[in-house]
């Protein structure tokens, strides 16, 4: 059964170790993830995008999806499905589908208007026991044209948005979406130190996981981050896999090209990857 976040973050953040949220695009990813933690025995998040959400036939087609697996490959750790970077919209449809956790992204909003929408998921969200993650800071991406440092959150509206009484909270800190630029700066401790003081026992999320140096994590760790999202990582290591493959021309060897076949490297890379996430971030044994 999946759970909220709630509990599992709270755990991490008094054991000084960080949960994964690793995003899921299709059947392949989702199981990779799960068999993953379950292995290791670590409790995970599995992210979705709004635009993930659209290419995996709705909400409602992934609950399904994540339900059956649980069941059906025994996942006993404990799971939660969130929506990441929802809009207010997304969040609502995310809750009525059956997510056990939502984030309500209003960085790109006034920090009136951010406070304002907060409220009413902090509202619903905690009436159905879900939980819901903020965010305070927008956190650049190559997309957005960004290079070098991503921006970083105010500590005083991180306060302000983590009384309000959301579950976890994303402040930018310099984190990037997307392939970290040659000349980043690196994380703003400072900040995250800055935010960590002002929110207390307030579990805090780092985005952007994909090619922060490990020393760098562990200190972002140090310092109070509890959840780590992951997603260019295991997109790359899926491509790579994949294309080794077929470039071998074993896709053209009896029946190679077979799905079952043809994507099982993907799969692979992408439990080693997750795999190394769960040993840097601490979350082993910890389900
Ligand atoms: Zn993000």
């Amino acid at each position: 059964m999946l759970v909220s976040a709630k509990e599992m973050l709270t755990k991490a953040k008094a054991g000084h170790y960080a949960v994964g949220q690793f995003n899921i695009n299709n059947l392949e990813w989702t199981k990779a993830i799960l068999l993953t933690a379950q292995e290791m025995n670590s409790p995970v998040i599995l992210g979705v995008s709004e635009g993930a959400g659209k290419y995996m036939c709705g909400y409602k087609t992934i609950v399904g999806m994540v339900n059956g697996m649980l069941e059906n490959l025994k996942i006993t750790v404990p799971v939660a499905l969130h929506l990441d970077h929802g809009s207010y919209e997304g969040a609502l449809a995310c809750i009525e589908a059956g997510f056990s956790s939502v984030m309500f992204d209003g960085s790109h909003y006034p920090i009136e208007e951010n406070i304002a929408k907060t409220t009413e998921l902090v509202n619903l969200t905690t009436e159905k026991g879900i939980s819901l993650e903020a965010e305070v800071g927008a956190i650049g991406g190559e997309e957005d044209g960004v290079v070098g440092a991503g921006e970083c959150a105010d500590p005083e509206e991180c306060k302000q948005i983590a009384d309000l009484g959301v579950t976890m909270l994303a402040a930018g800190i310099g984190n990037i979406h997307g392939k970290y630029p040659a000349n980043w700066a690196g994380l703003s401790f400072e900040t995250l130190a800055a935010v960590q003081e002002k929110t207390g026992a307030m579990p805090l999320v780092l985005h952007g996981g994909t090619g922060i140096p490990a020393d760098q994590i562990k200190k972002a760790i140090d310092l109070g981050v509890s959840k780590i999202n992951v997603n260019t990582e295991c997109q790359l290591a899926f491509a790579d896999a994949t294309r080794k493959y077929i470039e071998a021309g074993k896709d053209l060897e009896g029946k190679g090209f077979d799905p079952r076949k043809l994507l099982a490297p993907g799969v692979e890379a992408i439990k080693a990857t997750v795999r190394e996430k769960i040993e840097l971030f601490g979350s082993a044994n910890k389900a």
